[in-house]
């Protein structure tokens, strides 16, 4: 006989870790944004916290990089790579973690992210190229978009008064 009387399991969300207070952004700070943890709790979503860049390797605090030309949808096909400004290739460990966020989306069945805007890994509206802010995704936001997650970006630090 089957038992129906477990509950539903809560859906969940992925969410960039910073923007749950993880101190995991390239200078060693974070991004919390309360307000988001409230809409999370509002839709009844459980937020999963994640650092593309700290799953791919890179250590915190680290020196900051960006997508190098053309955008995320180029590094993903392997036509352009990121690095840092004194020109070291990070393009590996941002696709780690690109690859690493795609994978615990599947594992957990998470069909939406919540991202840090204006991240090159996380950024979903906004993101950095050649070192300036430009409209387009990050790596990370470009590939969970390719493969059907739902991404929304978050420009985080909101209190929730
Ligand atoms: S924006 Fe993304 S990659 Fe950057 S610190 Fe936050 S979670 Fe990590």
């Amino acid at each position: 006989m089957v038992d129906d009387s477990s509950p539903e399991p809560t859906p969940r969300a992925l969410v960039s870790a910073c923007l749950m207070g993880k101190a995991c952004r390239y200078d060693g700070g974070h991004n919390r944004d309360q307000a988001l943890e409230s809409e999370l709790a509002q839709e009844g979503l459980t937020p999963v916290p994640f650092c593309p860049e700290e799953h791919g390797g890179l250590s915190t605090p680290r020196p900051a990089a960006w997508i190098e030309r053309d955008g995320a949808a180029a590094v993903l096909d392997g036509k352009s790579g990121l690095s840092t400004g004194d020109g070291t290739d990070v393009t590996a460990e941002f696709l780690a973690g690109a690859e690493g966020a795609l994978e615990l989306c599947k594992k957990e069945g998470i069909t939406r992210a919540f991202l840090k805007e204006r991240s090159p890994s996380c950024g979903v509206a906004t993101t950095h190229v050649d070192g300036v802010a430009v409209s387009g995704p990050g790596v990370t936001a470009a590939l969970l978009g390719r493969n059907g997650v739902n991404c929304t970006g978050v420009e985080g630090r909101r209190d929730d008064s």
